[in-house]
């Protein structure tokens, strides 16, 4: 089964008995991103979060000054 990537238009062939090919013939929706792709989403996200928490950190360093 072929598979394109919703980010960089890469096209992979996954085996079609897989769970992933399963579960992209069940929900059409489903969007397929390939490896390098959605590494590069989890860094971002990890990212998103550290910076999250330090802005979390900060708001809470003024609860005592308030
Ligand atoms: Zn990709």
């Amino acid at each position: 089964m072929k598979v394109k990537c919703i980010l960089c238009d890469k096209v992979e062939k996954i085996a079609e008995n897989s769970l992933l090919a399963k579960q992209l013939r069940k929900k059409r929706v489903m969007t397929y991103m390939c490896d390098t792709c959605r590494e590069r989403i989890d860094n971002k996200t990890e990212k998103r979060l550290e910076t999250g928490n330090y802005r979390e950190y900060r708001e809470k360093k003024k609860d005592p000054y308030l």
